[in-house]
């Protein structure tokens, strides 16, 4: 039996981070592009104001604790205020993705049974498409200023500036669920994440740790990983936990838009997928320019080329290499250095850290294992399945009900990685049947399913090869039926019209598909003959 322990059970909430922001940064600055409009910029006390007025402003529009809100928006101030008004308020923020193709961006908005959307001014596209197709939603309000609100919508200035500057935050269990983010980086439909309140304090506590993203009140972070994707991998949290300058650049993530902002705002430190780099890095060396107060970059969603990090380092940036998903809010492992790596000297400790993922951090276990289960050695050779555990790690998905976890409570991840004697993690491979291109998946069995609907078709395989700019690209390989005359322009059209234009493969090829002895597609012949087919 144990003793029981007599500190305060006070459940962990996510409005305490602003109210702390607010009370110990209160001048600290938070700048903001916003669609159409004139730079943004105020601090954490007005901030805390703002949310409060957003609060009264969705309980106005009857949201209640335990609702769903959807959010289709970019990395702008009044999206950063709903990420602490609604689950203030007890409600579940899901951020839809406006990336993902109309047919599973309505299943996400539905499944989670949103009652209002708050949509970025040019997301109206989107929603016009779509709106007729949403079967909860009472409510659609636009983010932007009173005189460029589109008509047809509340805009959200006119709705908040009435409304009281103070809100009766409940209190309520830190279990609570707070954010909702669907991957699709499975098969099938796209799957909710939900978070709660105390995986998002913890996630974000852990994630401005030394050994993480290592935040002060001195850093200026822009971030340039989407709020729709995994919170922007937690960074509003961890900034304002640590009272850092936000600088947020909506949706322009051209290298001349950063540059601009970095050198105008005097940004240390900022985050994204690589593609955003390979412009950013190739827009310095078109124009000669350089990073300016640009310290460090955490760089994740598909592995660090090895060029960019070197890139960066030249020009006298570090690069953090992070991996993680979804289902980990997302943060699982980041590469920064030890003194275990220092004694093997700069230009080993260097090429670690470049070279793997990252290494463990407290508050999430790692492991792998064989394909029976038994863990592997830590040796930096043996790889198998990838599997976490940890408090802010996925149990279920929402409204599923069974366990997305095994008895001993690790979550398999899909990916195939090492783990060596430093605790680094090097991910070799990847299970799950999914491509990323430029950070968002596309599933290559949809595509393939749409393939094999092309008339000519007999069998059609689909895998992701490397891409300079865009990471992984998809290809096409087709064995055509006897005598059909299929061309790449034919199967293209026929394709463009049932799949999202991004998604169409960058080359088609013809040939014969290689079958594995238990007759599925062999992805891996096909992925080894052809992985240098884009490269520049
Ligand atoms: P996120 O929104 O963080 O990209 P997703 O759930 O969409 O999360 O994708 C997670 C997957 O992306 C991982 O399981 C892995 O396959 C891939 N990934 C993420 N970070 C890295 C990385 N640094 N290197 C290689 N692959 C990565």
């Amino acid at each position: 039996m144990t003793v029981a322990g007599l500190m305060q059970q006070r459940d962990l909430a996510i409005i305490d981070i602003i109210r702390f922001a607010a009370a110990a940064h209160p001048t600290r600055e938070i700048v903001s592009r916003n669609v159409d409009e004139p730079l943004w910029r105020y601090d954490y006390a007005r901030c805390f104001t703002r949310v409060a007025q957003a609060a009264n402003m969705l309980a106005a529009h009857g949201v209640k604790s335990g609702d769903r809100v959807s959010s289709l928006a970019w990395n702008a101030h009044r999206h950063f205020e709903l990420f602490f008004a609604v689950p203030g308020i007890g409600a579940v923020l899901h951020t839809a993705n406006p990336r993902l193709p109309d047919e599973h961006l309505i299943f996400t908005i539905n499944h989670a049974a949103s009652r209002v959307l708050l949509l970025d001014r040019n997301m109206a596209e989107i929603v016009e498409r779509i709106r007729d197709r949403l079967e909860t939603v009472e409510h659609v309000i636009m983010l932007s200023d009173a005189e460029r609100s589109l008509p047809g919508y509340t805009g959200y200035e006119q709705a908040i500036a009435d409304q009281p500057k103070i809100f009766e935050w409940p209190r309520f269990s830190e279990n609570s669920g707070a954010f909702l983010c669907y991957t699709s980086g499975t098969t099938g439909d796209p799957k909710g994440v939900l978070y709660s309140h105390r995986s998002v304090v913890l996630h974000g506590m852990a994630g401005g740790l030394s050994g993480a993203m290592g935040f002060s009140a001195f850093d200026v972070v822009m971030p340039c990983q989407s709020l729709y994707h995994a919170t922007a991998w937690g960074l509003p949290f961890a900034g304002a936990i640590n009272g850092v300058k936000f600088v947020l650049p909506c949706d322009k993530y051209d290298g001349a838009s950063l540059q601009e902002l970095i050198s105008s705002e005097g940004v240390t430190f900022s985050g994204g997928v690589p593609t955003i780099w390979t412009m950013y890095l190739d827009h310095l060396a078109r124009t000669g320019g350089n990073p300016e107060t640009l310290k460090r970059v955490i760089i994740g969603g598909s592995a660090v080329p090895r060029d960019m990090a070197v890139a960066f380092d030249r020009l006298g940036v570090t690069v953090q290499q992070i991996w993680g998903m979804t289902e980990t809010s997302p943060l699982g492992v980041v590469s920064t250095p030890t003194p275990a790596l220092a004694e093997l000297g700069r230009d080993d400790e260097q090429e670690q850290i470049w070279t793997r993922q990252g290494r463990m951090q407290f508050g999430i276990e790692i492991e792998i294992v064989d394909e029976d289960g038994a863990p592997l050695p830590h040796d930096g050779e043996a790889s198998g399945a990838l599997l976490v555990r940890g408090p802010w790690v996925l149990e279920r998905y929402f409204r599923s009900d069974v366990s997305a976890c095994d008895a001993d409570g690790w979550f398999d991840t899909g990916d195939i990685a090492t783990i060596d004697r430093f605790g680094f993690m090097r991910i070799t491979d990847r299970k799950k049947d999914v491509i990323k291109s430029g950070g968002e998946w596309i599933s290559s069995i949809d595509l393939e399913n749409a393939a094999a609907g092309c008339p000519g078709v007999k069998v059609a395989a689909v895998v992701g090869v490397h891409h300079p700019k865009w990471e992984e690209r998809p290809i096409l390989l087709v064995e055509p039926l006897e005598g059909a005359d299929l061309t790449e322009s034919a199967i293209t059209d026929y394709l463009a019209s049932r799949i999202a234009k991004w998604w169409l493969p960058d080359r088609i090829l013809f040939g014969p598909v290689p079958m594995t002895a238990t007759g599925k597609i062999d992805k891996k012949v096909i992925r080894d003959a052809h992985r240098d087919i884009l490269r520049g």
